[in-house]
C-alpha cells in the first residue's frame, strides 16, 4: 500500500511540539479570564451561508477560500474559515445580546484553501476575542490593551508594531467607493485581474493587492481617511487619545483595509518583520452592523484573532530556553513489579512531578542511555540490594557527583526540595 501524506497546508503538531502550544493556551486563557473574557466552544463546520454572509460575496475567502461541500442531505456546509461569523451566529441564536456587554474568546483550527507557505497554512489555528453590545471607543482601546499586555507576558512588545486605521460608517464608505472608482477608472487597464474585477465589486479591497503595479497606483488614490463622516472621526481620535494615555505605541495606516467586508470604524492590525512575507499576527476591528446583518438585534460588535503559528514561530524566533519540568526516571535490576510500585508511591507523594520508569530493562548500561535521553535531572536505581535494605540509590544526571543512596521514606522529601521547592 502507498504510504498516506497529511493533507497539504495541513500539518501535524509532534509531540516535541505541543508543550509550546500548551503553554501558549494557558497563558492566553489566564489572561482573557483576567479581562473578563470567557470561553466559547463552537462547531468547527456550519451551514455556508453563515460565513458568505458575515465574510462578504467579494472577498478571498468567499471566493476562492472555503472548505465547502455538501452533506448527505444535500445541505451546504463550510468548514470555518474565521471564528467571528460562528460566534455571531451562536450568539444571537443562544440570546446571549442582552445585557450589553458580552465578551467571550475562542481558539480552535480555522481552514482556508490557499497557497502554502511560511506563515500560511490550509488549517490553521486562531486565538480570538469578541464584545457584543458596547460601542464606546474605550471598548476598542481595552481590546487593543489586552492584546498589547500579551506581547508584553511574552516578550514580544519590541518585535511588533501597532497600526491603526478607520474604516468609517456605511454612508461614509459609499460617498468614498464612488471617488475611488472615478480616481481609478482611468489606471482600470493598468491594474491586475483580481483588481479590476474589485474595480466594480469591492474597490477598496484594492488597497489589499499585493501587486507591485497596483500598489503604485493605489499610492495616489484619495485616501478613505480623508472621507470620515464626523462621528467615526470623534470615535477614532479618542481611540488614538486613549492609546496616548496608556502609552500603548501606534502608528496610522490609512491604507489598512481588512480582508472581511464586516469592518467599520476601527480596524488594526500587529505586524512584525521577523516572519517574511506572512508578518501579520494579530488583527480584528469594529463590526457594528454585522449582529443585524446575520439576523440579530442591532448591536455593536468588536474583536481580533491572531495566528497561532505566526505567534508560536515568532516566539521560537526569540529562542527562549523552555524551562523542564522536575522529572526523575527509574532504573532497576529486579524485575518490573518493585519498580512500578515505588514509581506510582512516588507519583502519590509528588503529584507535580514527572516521573519516567524504565519498561524496557535490560543492562544498567542501556538503562541510564535511556535515562539520560529522557531528560531526567535523576536516574533512581533499584537493585537487588536497595530492594533488601528499603534504599534507593539516586544520580545526579546533570553534575559529576557521586551517587548517593537514600532511605525510601526520605526520597519523596529529598526530591521536592531538589526539583520543586527550588524552582518556586
Ligand atoms: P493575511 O493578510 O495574512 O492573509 P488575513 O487578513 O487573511 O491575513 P485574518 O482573516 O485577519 O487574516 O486572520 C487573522 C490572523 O490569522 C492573521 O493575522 C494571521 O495571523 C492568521 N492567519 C490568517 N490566515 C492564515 C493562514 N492561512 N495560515 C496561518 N495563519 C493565518
Ligand atoms: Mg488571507
Amino acid at each position: 500500500m502507498t504510504q498516506r501524506q497529511s493533507i497539504r497546508g495541513m500539518h501535524d503538531i509532534l509531540p516535541e511540539a505541543t508543550k509550546d502550544w500548551q503553554r501558549l493556551e494557558r497563558q492566553m486563557a489566564s489572561l482573557f479570564a483576567r479581562y473578563q473574557f470567557k470561553e466559547i466552544r463552537l462547531p468547527i463546520v456550519e451551514h455556508t451561508d453563515v460565513f458568505t454572509r458575515a465574510i462578504g460575496q467579494t472577498t478571498d475567502v468567499v471566493e476562492k477560500e472555503m472548505y465547502t461541500f455538501e452533506d448527505r442531505n444535500g445541505d451546504s456546509l463550510s468548514l470555518r474559515p474565521e471564528g467571528t461569523a460562528g460566534v455571531v451566529r451562536s450568539v444571537i441564536q443562544h440570546g446571549l445580546l442582552n445585557p450589553p456587554g458580552l465578551k467571550v474568546w475562542y481558539q480552535g483550527p480555522m481552514f482556508r484553501h490557499e497557497r502554502p507557505q511560511r506563515g500560511r497554512q490550509r488549517q490553521f489555528h486562531q486565538f480570538g476575542a469578541e464584545v457584543f453590545g458596547l460601542a464606546e471607543a474605550g471598548v476598542d482601546v481595552e481590546l487593543i490593551a489586552l492584546v498589547d499586555r500579551l506581547w508584553h507576558e511574552l516578550g514580544l512588545r519590541d518585535d511588533l508594531r501597532l497600526e491603526i486605521n478607520s474604516l468609517g460608517d456605511p454612508e461614509d464608505r459609499q460617498r468614498y467607493r464612488q471617488e475611488l472608482v472615478e480616481y481609478l477608472m482611468p489606471h482600470e487597464q493598468e491594474l491586475d485581474e483580481d483588481s479590476k474585477r474589485r474595480l466594480h465589486t469591492n474597490p477598496l479591497r484594492i488597497f489589499d493587492s499585493k501587486v507591485e503595479t497596483t500598489q503604485a497606483i493605489m499610492a495616489h488614490a484619495p485616501r478613505f481617511f480623508d472621507h470620515l463622516g464626523e462621528p467615526a472621526r470623534v470615535h477614532f481620535e479618542t481611540v488614538c487619545e486613549l492609546l496616548d494615555q496608556l502609552g500603548i505605541e501606534y502608528t496610522i495606516n490609512t491604507g489598512l483595509v481588512r480582508g472581511l467586508d464586516y469592518y467599520c470604524r476601527t480596524v488594526f492590525e500587529w505586524v512584525t518583520d521577523r516572519l517574511g512575507a506572512q508578518g501579520t499576527v494579530c488583527a480584528g476591528g469594529r463590526y457594528d452592523g454585522l449582529v443585524a446583518m446575520a439576523g440579530g438585534k442591532d448591536v455593536p460588535g468588536i474583536g481580533f484573532a491572531m495566528g497561532a503559528e505566526r505567534l508560536l514561530d515568532l516566539l521560537s524566533t526569540k529562542n527562549d530556553e523552555s524551562e523542564a519540568p522536575p522529572s526523575v526516571y527509574w532504573v532497576g535490576a529486579v524485575g518490573i513489579g518493585p519498580v512500578l510500585q515505588k514509581a506510582e508511591a512516588l507519583r502519590t507523594a509528588l503529584p507535580s512531578l514527572v516521573v519516567g520508569v524504565d519498561l524496557v530493562g535490560g543492562s544498567l548500561k542501556s538503562q541510564f542511555k535511556r535515562a539520560d535521553r529522557s531528560q531526567a535531572r535523576f536516574a533512581l536505581v533499584v537493585g537487588e540490594t536497595e530492594l533488601a535494605d528499603g534504599t534507593v540509590q539516586v544520580k545526579d544526571l546533570r553534575s559529576k557527583q557521586e551517587q548517593h543512596h537514600l532511605k525510601q521514606e526520605d526520597l519523596a522529601q529529598y526530591l521536592a526540595e531538589q526539583l520543586i521547592e527550588s524552582k518556586e
